[in-house]
């Protein structure tokens, strides 16, 4: 399959690796909009958040218990802004799931 991510995941394209285990990875954004900006993906491949189901939702629930200890690593004290693109009319680029964990600046609401 030609997905980026996939590629980043199983080692093919390099990244700059913030966390790693066996279902996850968490790697800085090439172009970070945010003093931190960290993607973190499952390794294995959903499109986006429209095919979570209840096959597959285990390795979702686990990117969100490790949020905690990659915020840490990041260095990130005060709270995160976390986003999710689902899809082209919400901005989604890269069509394997991911989350954006962002931090070090003020973020606006509901965008920015
Ligand atoms: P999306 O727009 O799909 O929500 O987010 C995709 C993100 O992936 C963008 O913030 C973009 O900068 C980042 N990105 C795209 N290609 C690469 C890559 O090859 N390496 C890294 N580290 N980030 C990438
Ligand atoms: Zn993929």
């Amino acid at each position: 399959m030609d997905c980026i991510f996939c590629k980043i995941a199983a080692g093919e394209i390099p990244c700059n690796k913030v966390y790693e285990d066996d279902q996850i990875l968490a790697f800085k954004d090439l172009n970070p909009q945010a003093p931190v900006h960290v993607l973190v993906i499952p390794k294995q491949h959903i499109r986006w958040a429209y095919d979570i189901t209840p096959e597959n939702s285990a390795v979702v629930a686990h990117i969100f218990e490790k949020l905690p200890e990659i915020a840490k690593i990041c260095g990130v004290e005060g709270g995160f802004r976390l986003v999710n693109n689902c899809g082209e009319d919400a901005g989604q680029s890269v069509p394997h799931l991911h989350f954006h964990l962002m931090a070090g600046r003020e973020f606006g609401w509901p965008a920015g």
